[in-house]
């Protein structure tokens, strides 16, 4: 395997993922889960003590635990290049992403973020331009990206074996916002209903931004247009925490796409549909080892990441078949990706398959221009068109 040719595992450093938080430990799992990364530095939080803490618990040396991400980035780049940080991954609020990545890409560190890239375009750009004048890799943390099943609807629909795209539908439907829980010191809803450190979408810079780039990821189509509707329910909100909106695609495809986090019933409920002229596949989260796919004017038939039939793309399968892989395995897989992408570039290598895969710093780019033009169409109650977004 062309990982193995590095000879070692490559070395990971954490901003954000601290006491109490979300994805950073989802990231620190995914990591592992292939056995290619090491934990070696974090600034797991802006207070040192908790940042030691989180150290203590994944085993991080305490000297390579830091209280500021400058600091980290400015020790762990003077370190001899046995032991030098090869990546670092950016797990914090969303206004925090642009300073760390940026810093961490000009001091030639490969970047691992998760999205929304920003919170907002101008800071999209800025990492943008970090990303092209450093020549690091740059991996954007859009989940669902790393589903077989997901990846096999995209070599399906890329295949032709639905025929002329005509429509597609997708959903990300959650309801954890449903009660005003930001009042009540609920971290993670604290910041993500706060423009400031959230961005000018809610809902649809949080989730919309993974339903968006999910039908772009499969279709490899570009919306071309977009006509959007946000609400915010939550009483004194300020962000959406509801989106409905329409899109046109090249060709004459039609889009429609639902987030919500006010959907009472609703834990993770993603759905993505893609139908054409000689056939639709449908995936849904919660049976994320499945497709169903209809050949027009035929029974559907359920395909399933292990079973005969065709095989998705880029997939190493890590449990034997038929026992059921999930959200872990996942986000395991952009890791793995990841890896064999960086491992091939210290090595000088040509950029291997999964870099195909792999979503980068232009769909970050792209996930901040949809959320400034879903907010803008709202707003104006309008369609708008891709020239007038950017
Ligand atoms: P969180 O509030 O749970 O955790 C944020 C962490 O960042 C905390 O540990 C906090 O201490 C730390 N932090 C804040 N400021 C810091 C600083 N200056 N230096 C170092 N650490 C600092 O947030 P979360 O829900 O885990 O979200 C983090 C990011 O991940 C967001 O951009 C979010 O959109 C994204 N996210 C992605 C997915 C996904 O499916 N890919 C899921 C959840 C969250």
């Amino acid at each position: 395997m062309a990982f193995a040719e590095l000879g070692r595992r490559l070395r990971l450093g954490m901003v954000g993922g601290g006491p109490g938080s979300l994805i950073g430990p989802v990231h620190r799992v995914a990591a592992r889960l292939d056995d290619r990364w090491e934990l070696c530095a974090g600034a797991f939080s802006s207070n040192a003590e908790r940042s030691a803490r989180t150290g203590r618990e994944t085993f991080v040396a305490p000297e390579r635990c830091y209280g500021r991400w400058e600091e980290m980035i400015e020790r762990e780049q003077a370190r001899p290049a046995g032991s030098r940080l090869d990546a670092i991954a950016i797990v914090t609020p969303n206004h925090l992403h642009a300073g760390p990545a940026i810093a961490a890409l000009d001091a030639g560190f490969h970047v691992i973020c998760d999205k929304p890239l920003a919170a907002t375009l101008a800071d999209a750009e800025a990492i943008a331009a970090a990303v092209e004048r450093s020549g690091r890799t740059f991996v954007l943390t859009h989940t669902y990206t790393g589903y077989p099943m997901v990846r096999q609807m995209r070599a399906m629909a890329r295949a032709g074996t639905l025929g002329r795209l005509r429509v597609t539908h997708v959903q990300y439907a959650q309801d954890w916002l449903a009660k005003p829980i930001e009042k009540q010191g609920h971290a993670q809803a604290a910041w993500r209903v706060d423009p400031a450190r959230s961005g000018a979408g809610g809902c649809v810079g949080d989730i919309g931004t993974h339903a968006f780039h999910l039908a772009a990821y499969t279709t490899g189509l570009q919306a071309e247009a977009i006509c959007a509707d946000l609400s915010a329910f939550g009483e004194g909100r300020v962000l959406d925490d509801n989106v409905h909106m329409l899109l046109r695609y090249p060709g004459g495809v039609r889009g429609m796409l639902w987030a919500s986090q006010v959907a009472t019933g609703k834990g993770n409920g993603i759905r993505l549909g893609l139908y054409g002229e000689a056939g639709g596949v449908e995936w849904f989260q919660e049976q994320p080892n499945q497709l169903r796919y209809t050949a027009v004017g035929e029974a559907p038939v359920i395909l399933d990441r292990a079973g005969p039939g065709p095989v998705a793309a880029a997939y190493a399968p890590r449990t034997a078949p038929f026992h059921p892989e999930g959200y872990l395995e996942a986000f395991a897989q952009l890791y793995a990706d990841a890896a064999e992408v960086i491992a091939a570039r210290e090595r000088g290598a040509d950029a291997p398959e999964a870099a195909d895969g792999l979503p980068g710093i232009a769909d970050g780019v792209e996930g901040m221009r949809f959320v400034a033009a879903a907010v803008e169409s709202s707003r104006r109650q309008a369609w708008l068109s891709r020239k007038d977004w950017g």
